[in-house]
């Protein structure tokens, strides 16, 4: 443990959360915009203009915007990671209260809406996590309430309703969770005790070789799925994941502005490209359907997984312009690009 303390402290010097806004939803795009990081903070630390830096010293640490992060670019703080990280090595039932709680049972948060979904899932597929969301019902916080909601709704469509049911309780669930019979889960608890430990620690290990980031939460979980995946190859995980119409030719423009380099695009011979997606890395923010200028991603949809590793989105067609040998659809007759076709147009004006 000692080991954990010391090389998560050495991961950030000041305790508030990292955001690496390299990988910001507003950072080289113009089609989409957001503002969830400014619109939780209860401190103004981001500038809503995003010409200046974080003021962090007016940061609580609260880690909201660490939760609302439409692409997960901000880390948590360290104090929150260690947190955070020295759960994640307990096995089995997991209950985690807010302060405001009656009953400040088992782990104790500031504030629900600090834990991501991701996180939760973790925690929850090591066996059985209880959130006493009794006092969320009279918290005054709307914001916080509707992060936590929606966090809650991602993490249900993740896992789906039967495991919803097995390794999730919500405070005024208790009765009816207590009631169920679970033969089942103990033989589960015992075959992820070896690998949830050895999960954790790769995790740990990787993450604080440089520092923590926002995606550690992810790659745990990932580890975590992949191991459940090893032993129960029936299983699935629901994720929202670009849908590609058969109009993409793969020219490549949402990979390329993708926050997260989810996606791929291979060109493995002449006039025929494959679309990749690791859905491990995709948050769902939305760029890549709104940067297609062609419409090719209409819609992000609910897909089920049996891992959250690289898979093949789309195999296309597509033909190389005439003028600059960019990827064009296949349909276009005087064999020219958008932009070529736009460029010869001004000429001949
Ligand atoms: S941790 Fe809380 S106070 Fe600090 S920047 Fe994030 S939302 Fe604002
Ligand atoms: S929440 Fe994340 S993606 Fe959205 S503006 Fe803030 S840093 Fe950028
Ligand atoms: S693949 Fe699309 S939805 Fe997923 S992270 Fe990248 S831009 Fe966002």
């Amino acid at each position: 443990m000692g080991f954990l303390l010391n090389v998560i402290e050495k991961s950030a010097v000041d305790d508030h959360p990292l955001a690496n806004l390299t990988h910001c939803v507003n950072r080289n795009q113009k089609h989409l915009s957001c503002s969830a990081c400014m619109d939780i903070c209860p401190k103004g630390v981001y500038d809503k203009t995003q010409k200046t830096a974080p003021d962090w010293n007016a940061c609580q640490n609260c880690d909201l915007c660490v939760t609302a992060c439409a692409t997960r670019c901000i880390a948590p703080s360290p104090t929150n990671a260690k947190r955070h990280l020295l759960l994640a090595q307990k096995q089995g039932e997991i209950v985690i209260s807010c302060r405001r709680s009656e009953k400040k049972e088992g782990h104790l948060e500031e504030c629900l809406a600090q834990l991501p979904w991701e996180f939760m899932a973790y925690l929850a597929l090591g066996g059985r996590l209880t959130l006493n969301v009794k006092a969320c019902q009279s918290c005054p916080h709307e914001d916080c309430r509707e992060l936590l909601s929606d966090q809650i709704q991602k993490l249900r469509r993740f896992l789906g309703a039967e495991k919803w049911e097995k390794h999730v309780c919500l405070a005024q669930e208790e009765e009816a969770a207590a009631m169920q019979t679970d033969v089942d889960r103990r033989a589960f608890f015992k075959s992820l005790a070896h690998g949830g430990k050895k999960t954790t620690a790769l995790v740990i290990s990787e993450a604080t070789g440089s520092k923590i980031d926002a995606m550690v939460y992810r790659r745990m979980l990932a580890r975590r799925v992949k191991e459940i995946a090893a032993q129960d190859q029936a299983c699935s995980f629901t994720m929202t994941l670009p849908w590609i119409e058969k109009t993409c030719y793969g020219c490549g423009i949402c990979a390329l502005l993708c926050p997260n380099r989810a996606l791929e695009v291979d060109e493995e011979k002449e006039g025929r490209r494959t679309v990749y997606i690791t859905p491990q890395k995709c948050t769902g923010c939305g760029v890549c359907k709104a940067v297609c200028r062609d419409g090719c991603i209409e819609e992000l949809c609910a897909a089920k997984l049996p891992h959250l590793d690289k898979l093949i989105l789309a195999k296309v067609e597509s033909k190389s312009c005439e003028g600059c040998g960019r990827a064009m659809p296949v349909n276009k007759e005087d064999g020219m690009c958008i932009i070529c076709r736009q460029k010869k147009k001004g000429k001949a004006k």
